[in-house]
Order: structure tokens, then C-alpha cells, then sequence
């Protein structure tokens, strides 16, 4: 399929593929954010016609008994998707919950899918004993609406999101074989991204408090990476050390420059110590993150602007979902007033 689409400050582009990318909204996103989702969406976004959804619904399928942290949270979402480089112009940045249509056409595909399925997902397993509600268990569902209500081609994802990319793709074909050919079938679109371990040397997570929040000053970073774990053979510097083993070398490899001839081998050979090799990282990390940070401010200082990119861009998706929607009751002829007699 192919669209002419028009940008809202009226340039026309030529984009051929749409693209879903989602967010739950956390609060305040993290380094392991901007570099493992971000910075590949600010590239697609001049490629492809992309709907950026910060996906409340889902952040309840955990957090369902306390929402009082819910507005501030797509607030910090919205603002970092911004500061990071995502252009309300190029894409429509929008919160799940303004488009009811996701929710329709859920409901549509939870006839079309068993439960078994569903138990089986390796995401469900791994939750199911904490998290055992409806919405939990139909969560993939959901996600699998959000992506062909764009009627979207492709989804940046992880390779551990891959399966729920499969699913939206079987859901569409059923969809398309039992009433009429209505949806693409959505790839899933994986892109080299660096590995980024926090303090602890696990993923970087803002559950495990072991991350760098994009909203973090200078001297707060610095705290930070001063905490991060090293190779724990290297004790001091003389020491040899293992790069490899270390969640500072990764954040090396994609803030300093050069990082695998400078900074791997002085510290194989002890030359460099992990207190001089940190504060390396934290003056390169620091560099990097001013423009985000600058930014950031300044959106913090502009909430009403904020509101409104996300009321433009909800308006935006609300029309493409209206005519996927159409396009769904008419395939299923429950389109009772406008169907011809
Ligand atoms: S010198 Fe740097 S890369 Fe080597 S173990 Fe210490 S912190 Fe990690």
C-alpha cells in the first residue's frame, strides 16, 4: 500500500510504510531508553509515517490500583520523546487511552484468538504468578490492536517483543481470511541497538533503579556512573581488567569515541583506572545528553504546549483510526446504518 501523506505544517512527503512505535508511560525515561528505542524512532520518523503512542492502557495492567502517578508520567514520557528529537511535525505523538478505537478493535480481536495462546506467551509465564487479571493475559491482544489500527507495516521492537509482532501479524491474517482483506500484516522491524546495562550490571531498568534518567543534572550522572558496578577482578588501578565484563565499557562504546583502542587497552593492561575511566564516561556521557537536557527544560517550562501536541497528535490518530475502523465494521457488515440494504 501506498499513501501520499501530509505533514500538519502542510509539506507534503512521500511515505510509503507506517510504522507504530509504543511507550508505557514510567515518568521520566533513561539513557537505556534513548539509546535502545529513541534514537532509532527519531531516524524512522523521517522515513515513515509513524504513530508514537504513549500506552497508559497497558501501564495499567501492573499498576491498576494506584493511578494518581498516571498524568505526571505521560507528562515525563511526552516531554522526553520531544527533548530526545521526536518531531510533533513528522509524527503523531498521542496517548493510547484518547483513541477509543484501540479499545473496539481489542475487543474484536479477543473473539478471534484463544486463551491457550495467550497462556503459552513466554510474557504471560513469566508473570502470570504476580499478574494473573483479564487484562493482563489479554495485554498482547491490545498490543496487537494498537499496531493494526494504523493498519502499520512495521514495529521497532526487541528481539523479546518479536512473538507479539507474530501475533498482531495472525490476528490480521485471521481478520483478512474470515471476513474481507482489511489489515497489512505487521513486521517486526529490529534494529541493532547497544546493549545497555545499569549500575548493577543488570538491564537498565528504572524497576531496578539501576538507570540514568534522562532528567538526571551532571553532578547527578556523575553520582551515578561512580556507582556502577565494574569488573570485579580489578580492584585498583595496576589491576588488569576486563572491559568486556563491564557496563561502563558498553556505555564507553557509544559515548567516547574510540572507546575499543583507547579505552580497552589500558585497562586490560591496568594502565587506566576505573575511577579515572568513569569520570572519562561521565564528561562524554554529560556532553552528550546537554542538547536532551536543554530541551527538556524547556518543555518542562512549557506544559500547555506539551497538552497540545499530545490533543493534535491523539486528533490525528483518531482520524486514521476512524477510517481503519470503518473499514473493519464494513468487512464484518456491522456498519448496519450505512450498509446498503
Ligand atoms: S577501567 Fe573502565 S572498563 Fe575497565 S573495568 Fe574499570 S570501569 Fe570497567
Amino acid at each position: 500500500m501506498s499513501e501520499q501523506t501530509t505533514t500538519d505544517n502542510g509539506s507534503s512527503a512521500k511515505k510509503n510504510e507506517t510504522i507504530l512505535s509504543g511507550m508505557q508511560p514510567t515518568g521520566s525515561l533513561h539513557v537505556g531508553n534513548l539509546e535502545g528505542a529513541l534514537r532509532n524512532w527519531v531516524r524512522l520518523q523521517d522515513e515513515y509515517w509513524m504513530y508514537c503512542c504513549i500506552v497508559d492502557w497497558h501501564a495499567l495492567t501492573a499498576e491498576y490500583e494506584d493511578t494518581r502517578q498516571l498524568k505526571a508520567n505521560v507528562f515525563e514520557v511526552a516531554i522526553d520523546f520531544m527533548a530526545a528529537g521526536l518531531d510533533p511535525e513528522k509524527c503523531a505523538i498521542f496517548i493510547q487511552s484518547e483513541v477509543a478505537e484501540h479499545a473496539e478493535l481489542h475487543l474484536i480481536f479477543s473473539m478471534l484468538i484463544t486463551v491457550p495462546t495467550l497462556t503459552r506467551l513466554p510474557t504471560y509465564q513469566e508473570k502470570k504468578d504476580t499478574l494473573d487479571s483479564y487484562g493482563f493475559l489479554g495485554y498482547p491482544v491490545l498490543q496487537a490492536a494498537d499496531i493494526c489500527l494504523y493498519n502499520a507495516h512495521k514495529v521497532p521492537v526487541g528481539k523479546d517483543q518479536a512473538k507479539h509482532i507474530w501475533l498482531a501479524a495472525d490476528l490480521a491474517k485471521r481478520f483478512n481470511f474470515l471476513y474481507k482483506k482489511t489489515f497489512n500484516e505487521p513486521e517486526a522491524l529490529f534494529t541493532e541497538v547497544p546493549l545497555i546495562l545499569g549500575a548493577d550490571n543488570r538491564k537498565m531498568s528504572k524497576s531496578y533503579d539501576n538507570h540514568i534518567p534522562l532528567e538526571y543534572t551532571d553532578k547527578q550522572t556523575e553520582k551515578r556512573i561512580k556507582s556502577f558496578y565494574t569488573d570485579p577482578g580489578k580492584l585498583r588501578k595496576g589491576d588488569p581488567g576486563h572491559p568486556e565484563k563491564c557496563p561502563v565499557f558498553l556505555l564507553h562504546q557509544i559515548y567516547t569515541p574510540g572507546a575499543v583502542e583507547d579505552i580497552a587497552p589500558p585497562c586490560k593492561s591496568g594502565q587506566l583506572g576505573c575511577v579515572d575511566c568513569k569520570m572519562r564516561l561521565v564528561a562524554n556521557l554529560n556532553e552528550a545528553l546537554a542538547p536532551v537536557r536543554e530541551k527538556r527544560a524547556e518543555l518542562v517550562r512549557q506544559p500547555d504546549y506539551v497538552w497540545d501536541v499530545l490533543a493534535t497528535g491523539a486528533e490525528r490518530a483518531r482520524q486514521r483510526a476512524a477510517g481503519v475502523m470503518d473499514r473493519v465494521r464494513r468487512a464484518m457488515k456491522t456498519d448496519y446504518r450505512k450498509a446498503k440494504k
